[in-house]
């Protein structure tokens, strides 16, 4: 069975695990460094990147998670996870993990509103997606390795770069799992390591 992790420091942790186990894979709970051992895949929630990152420097996790990145196991950020894992945050001197060749901007779909709903097309994922926006980032450019998978409003709010996937909309707030699915399949299919006896 895959182990897939979510950050569990702050933001919408239940709910990624819980769209994991409806996936049919093992969720678990990531707090400490040693929580990552063993993990085939993992997720960056949404929630406040700026009150993440303060966690992840209290919990010691930045090395961690950096070192979780060089494995080429396959990560994804949501929202604030995708501002942690960005290589650029528009206006911050410094990145936070900065490992995913993609510039974004933090809180990028006006003032007056801080959320909504709209259906998106996403490639790769047939049939419209209903997604929850909650005062998002957005993808401002990309590099010539990463694949644009989903565009609004002229926007970039879903790319893949290799390991990582990022989305600017919460995919774990519906009981449509088939973001959580995509990811999940980025996972190598371990049916290659059995040696015949
Ligand atoms: N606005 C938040 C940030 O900048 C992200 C919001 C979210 O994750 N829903 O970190």
């Amino acid at each position: 069975m895959k182990r897939v992790g979510v950050l569990a420091l702050q933001g919408a942790v239940r709910e990624h695990l819980q769209s994991i186990e409806a996936c049919g894979a093992e969720a678990v709970s990531v707090k400490w460094p040693k929580d990552l051992e063993s993990l085939d895949a993992l997720i960056l929630p949404g929630g406040e990147s700026t009150a993440m990152r303060r966690l992840i420097d209290r919990y010691n996790m930045m090395e961690p998670l950096r070192q979780f990145a060089e494995t080429g196991k396959p990560m994804f950020g949501t929202c604030a996870g995708l501002i942690l894992l960005a290589e650029t945050v528009v206006g911050e001197d410094q990145p936070h993990l900065g490992v995913m060749d993609v510039a974004v901007e933090r809180n990028s779909f006006g003032r007056q509103v801080d959320s909504f709903e709209v259906p998106l097309e996403i490639n790769g994922i047939e049939g419209a997606f209903e997604a929850v926006f909650i005062r998002a980032p957005h993808i401002v450019s990309a590099g010539p390795s990463t694949e644009v998978l989903c565009v609004h409003d002229g926007k970039i709010v879903m790319a893949k770069n290799g390991q990582f996937l990022g989305c600017s909309f919460h995919p774990e707030l519906t009981e449509d799992h088939r973001v959580t699915a995509y990811f999940l399949s980025m996972i190598p299919s371990k049916s290659g390591l059995l040696l015949p006896n």
